[in-house]
């Protein structure tokens, strides 16, 4: 039905037919040009007078959606734009068919849209998502994903789903829930994280899962962080904390040099949480120099020995990265007896890269008694210990293998992939700064019969 614009470049002499959006209208005297875009770029296409074409090209405006058939023609040597791969040809339009008008846009797609006010972009996010600059990012995350996924199936990994309605769990963020119609007043939490599923799975024997998985947080927004985001989430079962380590660099080497980037230094430089603290007064730096700034280099280093626990805000003992963690081995004892709880490092490592933190995982406790400890060391009673991940004690207690994981940001590696600063930039359907959706404005109030359905009665805030 169609040739991309980017196939004309070599079909100098033929009759073609594209289908795109108008970029531009340009009327030089009697002819008039036209580029044309589709997701492949865009071409040159001239229209002279006289003919049927030339009746609608008067007509047409930015973003209309045209049919066109034409023939490919070499441009006089003038004329070149070696700036563009269809720079050297133009399509001599003899047929142009109308699709469908375009209003005149809030914003132009053609500029540097980061410029404009991020509600009116949001709102207008299918016109914003034209932009060059998104087409490339969200372009770029496919293939990142992409390459990822087919990093892991080529090491034997099974992509597995895990559920969206859960049960609220202790990761360390505000859950997300959802109202339940069949047991009005009781509510399921969307996942955090795939964590416990994905322990399960070990337990099921699956051995090397993975999934490119949604986790929700209703967290404050910041720059680097949404309540939304992708992860590519993995396990895999007898490993130590090196192996996981060794898989994920490979990993991430051949994903990311692949796509044509440079990293800055292989194997990558390891930092105990301390020494990243001394050094660079922070678990999260960047090791570029300014020209590798520049030039679109990666740095990734891994961060390890961090402790086991902090002091909570109400006083006593929360963990800092993850509750369902190994502690490192010589400190197992110790963990098991509740003792020198402020020395204890855990086996989480963490995946830096240009700043960001990139990734982190741990190898998890898969014995039940080292789980219940770490939940004693944090001050749950047997009861509440049971209340909370009594589930997956009980799983524990059926032959779960050691095993360990890992997830990666999709965002945060997008981001400095593509070196931008903003979230919203890699996503294609980001949320406000200020929490609203794009393009469709929830959250929005339910209506009194769904709230009557859920057994549900609001009660608003004083202001
Ligand atoms: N569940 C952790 C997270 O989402 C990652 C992991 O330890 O695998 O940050």
């Amino acid at each position: 039905m169609r040739t991309l614009t980017l196939a004309t470049a070599d079909k100098t002499g033929e009759t073609v037919t594209l289908s795109g959006w108008v970029v531009a209208r340009r009327d030089h005297g009697k002819l008039i040009f036209l580029d044309l875009r589709d997701r492949s770029g865009v071409v040159q296409i001239v229209i002279v007078p006289k003919s049927s074409a030339y009746e609608i090209a008067k007509t047409v405006r930015p973003e209309w959606v045209l049919q066109i058939k034409g023939e490919v023609s070499g441009r006089p040597a003038d004329m070149v734009n070696p700036e563009l791969p269809t720079g050297h040809i133009e399509i001599k339009a003899e047929e142009i068919t109308v699709l469908n008008e375009a209003a005149t846009p809030p914003f132009d797609p053609r500029e540097d849209t980061t410029a404009i006010n991020e509600e009116t972009r949001l709102k207008y996010r299918y016109i914003d998502l034209r932009s060059e600059r998104m087409q490339r990012n969200l372009r770029l995350r496919s293939d990142f994903v992409q390459k990822c996924r087919d990093y892991l199936f080529s090491r034997d990994f099974l992509e597995i789903e895990t559920p969206l309605l859960t049960k609220s769990t202790p990761e360390g963020s505000r859950d997300f829930l959802v109202p339940s119609r069949q047991y009005p007043g009781k509510f399921y939490a969307l996942p955090q994280s795939p964590q416990q599923y994905k322990q399960l799975l070990m337990t099921s024997g699956f051995e090397r899962y993975f999934q490119v998985a949604r986790a929700l947080r209703d967290e404050d927004l910041r720059a680097d962080r949404g309540f939304e985001h992708t992860q590519i989430d993995i396990e895999m079962s007898f490993v130590e904390r090196e192996d996981v380590m060794a898989e994920i660099e490979a990993m991430m080497t051949k994903v990311v040099e692949a796509m044509g980037y440079k990293i800055k230094e292989k194997p990558f430089p390891r930092f105990s949480y301390r020494e990243a603290v001394a050094k660079f007064g922070a678990d999260k730096f960047d090791l570029r120099s300014e020209a590798e700034k520049k030039a679109g280099v990666l740095a990734y280093s891994w961060v390890v020995d961090f402790p086991f626990f902090e002091k909570a805000d109400g006083g006593g003992w929360t963990f800092t990265h993850n509750p369902f963690s190994m502690p490192k081995p010589e400190f197992l004892e110790d963990h098991l007896a509740g003792k020198k709880i402020p020395e204890i490092l855990t086996t989480q490592y963490d995946l830096v890269c240009n700043g960001f933190e990139s990734g982190g995982g741990s190898i998890r406790a898969h014995r039940p008694e080292i789980l219940e400890a770490t939940y004693r060391v944090m001050g749950y009673s047997p009861r509440e210990i049971e209340d909370s991940v009594g589930h997956i004690l009980s799983a524990f207690r059926y032959g779960a293998p050691p095993h360990g994981g890992i997830a990666l940001g999709v965002e945060r590696n997008l981001m400095n992939l593509t070196g931008e600063s903003y979230l919203r930039e890699v996503q294609a359907f980001p949320m406000t700064g200020a929490g609203h959706t794009a393009v469709m404005d929830a959250p929005t109030p339910a209506t009194p019969a769904q709230l009557n359905e859920l057994g549900l009665s609001v009660k608003l805030p004083k202001k």
